[in-house]
């Protein structure tokens, strides 16, 4: 059944609905344990732009695989860009996505650097909106689980020549997930990756874009090679200053207690801005934490854990949330970072930012969007 709905933004949606839904004990078999971006809702958001139109044929429809042709641009130049956020199921039984305004607007920032047409704000948000409407049955209620939400926009031109598509296609799919960690809070050992690089200034590192990812993944398997969970980037020219772990910031405690200090890479370019990033630090100034954006280089990560001064360091991003780095190698070296344990301020910023997403603490800083889920079906 087709109906058009007007949503805040210039972009109207049209509405076809899936006509014979997943039954409940099914949805709640693949909701008992669906892993990490493996299940997926019953309905997804689609959406054209051209340079003649700009965006148009905007619709929720059932979830489905693509047809591409084969000389469809993006599988040759990858012009694409992507987001991933997440929405929970509220202690009241509503659902609520966290922060998606932030994440249309870095979702804009992406696709001006790939020369990809930038999706108006609202319109990202009514696409949220739509889907969480259509399937918000799918977003699961125990603890550590949530709906993932991935928007993405890539080249649909079918074309072998090199410029920016003049044909694109939006979709949103949301995959509901447990914890990205199984077995719990799990410290890791990183690798300082000292043959590769992940971003150079000039480049595309600031921006959310699978050939970021693609270019990793030979040294996400030395890595791996070296007995380690991790990557770590440093910087392309010096190979000196830490950057990122893997798809994740990192963030240094140093000191105990209340006179913690929170430090991390600035945001020099060649980083991905974390929406959790800027939500630890909120949270740390929050709780009485110092917070910094500054720099570290991989001596003075070593001599920090050596003499005591560094106590924690932590991965932060929406997939995972928090994961506590217990362990450092590189060609040259390797030591721990304190005991290996998780650290107090870790798991204390952890909690702080949980609890919000669940709505358990009050949403001090306006962070979720609730969605409309009272609609019948
Ligand atoms: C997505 C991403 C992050 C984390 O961002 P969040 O908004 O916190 O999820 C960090 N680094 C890279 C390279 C990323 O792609």
């Amino acid at each position: 059944m087709a109906q058009v709905s007007s949503g805040t933004s210039a972009t109207k949606f049209q509405v076809s609905r899936v006509p014979r839904r997943v039954p409940a004990a099914e949805r709640e078999r693949r909701l008992a344990n669906p892993g990490f971006g493996r299940i997926f809702t019953e309905h997804m958001v689609r959406m054209r732009w051209d340079a003649g139109r700009g965006w148009h044929d905007a619709q929720l429809t059932a979830y489905a695989p693509l047809s591409l042709d084969p000389g469809t641009s993006v599988l040759h130049y990858a012009q694409a860009v992507f987001e991933g956020l997440k929405a929970f199921r509220q202690a009241d039984g509503g659902v609520a996505a966290f922060r998606p305004d932030a994440h249309a607007a870095r979702f804009r920032r992406s696709a001006r650097r790939l020369a990809l047409p930038e999706l108006p704000e609202e319109t990202f948000l009514d696409a949220i909106d739509l889907l969480l409407e259509a399937d918000h049955e799918w977003v699961p209620s125990a603890p550590e689980h949530s709906l993932y939400l991935r928007p993405m926009m890539f080249a649909s031109e079918v074309t072998l020549a090199v410029h920016p598509a003049d044909d694109v296609t939006f979709l949103l799919i949301a995959s509901p997930s447990g914890p990205y960690f199984p077995s719990g809070v799990k410290p890791v050992t990183v690798w300082l990756s000292e043959d590769f690089s992940r971003a150079a200034p000039g480049g595309t590192g600031a921006a959310k874009t699978g050939g970021n990812y693609a270019g990793g993944l030979l040294a996400q398997a030395q890595a791996a090679e070296h007995g380690c969970d991790q990557v770590v980037w440093l910087d392309s020219n010096e190979h000196r200053w830490v950057e990122e772990m893997g798809g994740m910031n990192l963030c240094f405690v140093f000191g105990r207690g209340g006179d913690a200090r929170v430090m991390t890479p600035a945001l020099t370019g060649t980083l991905l801005g974390g929406i959790t990033r800027d939500s630890l630090l909120t949270l740390g100034r929050d709780l009485g934490y110092e917070t910094e954006e500054g720099r570290i280089s991989v001596d003075e990560w070593r001599a920090g854990c050596g003499d005591g001064s560094l106590t924690e360091v932590f991965a932060c991003g929406t997939a995972a949330v928090i994961t506590p780095v217990a362990a450092v190698r590189s060609e040259r070296s390797s030591w721990t970072v304190a005991d290996g344990g998780p650290g107090e301020v870790s798991m204390r910023l952890r909690k702080a930012l949980v609890d919000i997403q669940r709505g358990a603490a009050p949403d001090t800083h306006g962070w979720l969007h609730p969605a409309h889920v009272s609609s019948a079906r």
